[in-house]
């Protein structure tokens, strides 16, 4: 019997890579019928580069995506928050800004290459366990047998609730609004750039290249945050005349990418939520990426986590599928929690009404900066590689 995997995003795809890769037989399962190369820009990070690496993809992904040095956050008065360069992680290490569609074609293309069983347009809708397989309830077709069944179907997963296991998928209360835009000739080379007031409001910009090698546009990876309750009807409430110069205001710098925003259809909305789950394996069911640890974008890390589960995973293969899920569980235990609790911890003093934790964050981030030893934890934390508050590096 094969494996099934739910939910062909970078988790799902990149497991069916890995694991066909070791001779397992997959079954990838994918609801939506005709899947689009679309999605926010990516900060990959030196982790996830390593993954894509080992699965021969790194050379595709360089070659669409920009190089991202240094990340430089500020307030309007110029005070630096956050500037952290990736040359103090190590000499060769570097960001790779990438569109989730170009990642993705670079996944799928290996899916097909690899002739891994793909169904389109096929949800799963639950799942029943017992000591011999797992078997799907599919919407519309008859119930398929599996071996195992691995869950990555991203954060608002309802499939996790059938794992026996405590858990929680809390909404985060704010969002975001998002596009890629065509840089124009003038516009000048940029770091990833972000600009704060308080955690009210705050404005990213990232180099992430071109959806695809034929493509001659670079584009720049426009981000906004909003409350969650103001995302739904934006449109109407803002406008997008109000929300350009909202952003221009913030950031002057802007002004000129913005003539590329003509009509709010452009622009996203993302939602996310804060994932935990007391383990990730029940029995024959895993559970990875945004499925199992969803987080919020602001550590930069989710589809590089999703890309480690993968890899790692890979690395624990074996016939006896509940004992490879808690080895692989056992293996991913310190790096996961560390990113949940930074995400936690970090995510309300970028986006939220407060107002002591941005005002704190202004004054110690940049000061805390400059002494070598902050500065090196939080450009660890960047790469990915930190699996605890004081010491531990994963090693890939
Ligand atoms: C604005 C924004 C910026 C971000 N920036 C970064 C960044 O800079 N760096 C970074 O690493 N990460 C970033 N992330 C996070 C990253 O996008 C996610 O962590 C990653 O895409 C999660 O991948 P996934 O495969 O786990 O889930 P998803 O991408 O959500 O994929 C889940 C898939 O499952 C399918 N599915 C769902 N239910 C079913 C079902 N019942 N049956 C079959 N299929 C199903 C869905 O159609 C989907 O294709 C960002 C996210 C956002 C929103």
């Amino acid at each position: 019997m094969s494996i099934a995997i739910v939910g062909a995003g970078v988790a799902g795809a990149a497991a069916a890579i890995r694991l066909a890769e070791r001779g397992v037989q997959v079954d990838l399962y994918e609801a939506v019928a005709e899947p689009q190369p679309i999605g926010a820009g990516l900060l990959l990070q030196p982790t996830g580069q390593r993954v894509l690496a080992a699965m021969g993809l790194l050379d595709g992904a360089l070659a669409l995506g920009m190089r991202v040095d240094r990340l430089f956050g500020d307030t309007p008065t110029g005070r630096a928050v956050l500037d952290m360069s990736y040359r103090r992680f190590h000499p060769e290490a570097y960001g790779l800004g990438i569109q989730r569609g170009a990642l993705m074609g670079l996944l799928w293309g290996r899916l097909r290459e690899l002739g891994i069983h793909w169904h389109c347009g096929v949800a799963v809708e639950g799942f029943d366990q017992d000591g011999q397989g797992v078997t799907l309830r599919l919407a519309g077709r008859e119930p398929a047998r599996h071996a195992a069944l691995i869950l990555a179907n991203g954060s608002f997963s309802r499939l996790r609730e059938g794992m026996k296991l405590a858990q929680h998928a809390r909404p985060f209360p704010w969002g975001a609004i998002w596009t890629v835009l065509p840089a124009p000739p003038d516009f000048p080379q940029i770091e990833l750039r972000q600009r704060f007031r308080s955690a009210s409001q705050m404005i990213g910009l990232m180099p992430i290249g071109k959806a695809h090698a034929d493509d001659g546009e670079r584009g720049i990876n426009l981000y906004w945050s909003l409350p969650v309750a103001e995302l739904d009807g934006w449109q109407q409430r803002i406008g997008l005349d109000a929300l350009k110069q909202q952003m221009a205001g913030l950031f002057p710098d802007v002004a000129p990418l913005l003539a590329g925003l003509r009509d709010a259809a452009q622009l996203r909305e993302a939602r996310y939520a804060d994932v935990w789950m007391s383990r990730w394996h029940d029995g024959r069911v895993l559970a990875i990426g945004d499925c199992a640890h969803g987080m919020s974008p602001q550590l930069g890390q989710g589809a590089n986590m999703a890309l480690i589960d993968a890899h790692e995973l890979s690395a624990e293969v074996g016939d006896d599928w509940p004992r490879v899920f808690e080895r692989y569980s056992r293996r991913r235990r310190a790096h996961l929690r560390f990113y949940g609790q930074a995400s936690r911890g970090l995510t309300p003093t970028f986006q939220s009404h407060a107002v002591v934790a941005p005002w704190l964050r202004d004054r110690c981030f940049g000061w805390g900066g400059r002494l070598p030893y902050i500065h090196e934890q939080s450009i660890a934390t960047l790469a990915g590689v930190k699996t605890g508050w004081l010491w531990g590096r994963l090693e890939i």
